[in-house]
């Protein structure tokens, strides 16, 4: 009889593997009502979730971008751009395109869906369930008049911007990998008639779910009840597991948590100066994470009228200083859709409160960490008025002023000229009494540390992304690599960086497409 005190590890080794190593699982296909038909035309698909889709075969996908990081997490070793590109499947995934709805641009538009996005499959981590989904791996029942491929330019623009969001702590969707397809995809970028042959790529991208507001609404829209309760079923038991949608009481604490992460996603968004430019509801993610990125941009100049998306030039309904008001809405239109779960829908209304209250909560307290304040006080409201006031008098660059403000020793505007485009002229005695009020506030002592790691040093500023794709787009991925490296660690100084990224949008920029116009074309 031996007496020893020996410990038993239990837990599964995790080495990394190749992607038919993971646990792959397929619970939205097999828990929600789906097409008894697999890919086939675009078509109107009744009382469904999804429809099973197969990826096209790439004719040559190489792997271009790679995120190690991510790759880490879901235990997976680099390679197989065949499977990355779409055109091998391997046991466990079970491709389809999710089926939703939308309102786009405040209208709705009906049937939308995965046009180009294909699920491979969820796969099992030590931070729960991953969903792997190919943005452009061709067509699908939901591809109406398109081919459901994507441009290198949309992809490189794709994956540099979801894995800079979150260095940023920005909530947001992820990206693993990049693979060129080895295709000419014709593309009209600026939908004016100038159609011109682009290199084809495929993004691998990752998140809990890519469940969106407008996947509940097609459902409501044409009543289909049976399908919608699925739906939503699945939603709670897998990713809100502490909710139940049984009563009234239990919808509204499910969709308050919705409000919350919306508001908390878009009060980010603010403070990093980042322009959806199509918060249609079909882009909008039931866990609040920046989802589909389009015709996104990033504030140079601070001008809270300004967007990116040329498509939405004349209304500027996505401009950067509407977000807030259009989470509202869009949260108000799902809202409706969950109408049939309720005994008494009006008190749903208290759900779009709470979001104006939690929006308000976190953007007071992302003013105050982004000026230093501390807690933040009631009179510090005009505080922020006086600013955003002030900054919109000249072209001032939003990430080099609030950076350099957090470094200056003294309230005196000059520390902060290298933020202006223009000579500070009329701006001068605003801003000037500005500083010297904020200074007064903080008593001389900003909370420094505070405000570096709220106003990031480096963004992916709307130049830096299209002069990395002017380079992929030879062939060379250096500079990608370079941008992906730098933006994982945003609020770092990285002195060697400064000259060439901390920097002013250069005038070539200024009226460049890819850099101050962008359109929906992908
Ligand atoms: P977005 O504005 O990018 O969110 O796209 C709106 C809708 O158009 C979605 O249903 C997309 O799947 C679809 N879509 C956009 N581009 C393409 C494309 N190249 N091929 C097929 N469908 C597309
Ligand atoms: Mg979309």
């Amino acid at each position: 009889m031996i007496h020893t005190q020996v410990d038993i590890n239990l837990t599964r080794r995790s080495t990394m593997g190749p992607l038919d190593s993971l646990d792959w699982l397929s619970r939205f296909t097999e828990e929600t009502p789906g097409d008894p038909q697999s890919d086939g035309p675009s078509r109107q698909v009744p009382n469904a979730c999804w429809s099973k889709a197969t990826p096209f075969k790439a004719p040559n996908p190489t792997l271009a971008l790679w995120s190690a990081e991510l790759a880490a997490q879901l235990n997976l070793l680099k390679g197989q751009p065949e499977v990355l590109a779409g055109g091998v499947l391997v046991d466990g995934m079970v491709p389809y395109a999710q089926r939703y709805g939308g309102h786009q641009f405040g209208n709705w538009a009906g049937q939308l869906g995965d046009g180009r996005a294909i699920t491979l499959g969820e796969v099992r981590t030590s931070k729960g369930a991953q969903e792997l989904q190919l943005k452009g791996a061709g067509h699908t029942p939901y591809s109406r008049f398109a081919d459901g491929k994507a441009v290198l330019r949309s992809s490189v623009r794709e994956f540099l911007c979801s894995e800079a969001m979150h260095h940023l702590g920005v909530p947001t969707t992820r990206a693993l990998s990049l693979c060129t397809t080895g295709e000419s995809v014709m593309r009209d970028v600026l939908y004016n008639g100038n159609k011109e042959l682009e290199q084809g790529a495929v993004v691998c991208r990752v998140a809990q779910s890519f469940i969106r507001f407008g996947s509940f609404q097609i459902h409501t829209s044409t009543g289909d009840e049976a399908t919608l309760r699925a739906l939503v079923d699945h939603t709670i038991k897998h990713h809100f597991p502490d909710h139940s949608v049984d009563s009234d009481d239990g919808v509204v604490a499910w969709a308050s948590e919705v409000a919350e992460t919306t508001a908390l996603m878009i009060a980010h968004w603010m403070r990093v100066g980042f322009v959806h430019g199509v918060m249609n509801t079909d882009n909008m993610s039931i866990h609040g994470l920046t989802i589909d990125y389009g015709p996104y941009g990033w504030l140079e100049d601070y001008n809270p009228g300004w967007t990116p998306n040329t498509t939405d030039a004349s209304h500027r309904r996505y401009r950067y200083g509407q977000q807030p008001q259009i989470g509202a809405w869009n949260l108000a239109r799902w809202l409706e859709s969950l109408i049939p779960l309720m005994q008494e829908p009006r008190r749903l209304e208290g759900v779009l409160d709470h979001y104006g209250e939690v929006f308000n909560q976190h953007h007071n307290a992302m003013w105050a960490a982004k000026l230093g304040l501390g807690l933040w006080r009631d009179e510090d409201q005009d505080l922020v008025v006086q600013l955003n006031s002030a900054l919109q008098i000249i072209e001032t660059d939003m990430t080099i002023f609030f950076r350099t403000l957090a470094s200056i020793e003294a309230p005196n505007v000059s520390l902060l000229s290298d933020a202006f485009y223009q000579p500070i002229g009329e701006a001068e005695a605003p801003l000037q009494a500005w500083l010297v009020a904020w200074w007064g506030r903080v008593d001389g002592t900003p909370d420094r540390a505070t405000m570096m790691a709220s106003n990031p040093k480096y963004v992916l500023r709307n130049w830096m992304a299209q002069l990395a794709i002017d380079e992929a787009e030879k062939g060379d991925f250096t500079l990608c690599e370079d941008l992906h490296s730098l933006l994982m660690n945003p609020y770092d100084e990285q002195p060697e960086q400064e000259e060439r990224w901390f920097q002013r949008r250069p005038e070539w920029a200024r009226n460049r497409v890819g850099c101050s116009m962008l359109s929906c074309s992908s």
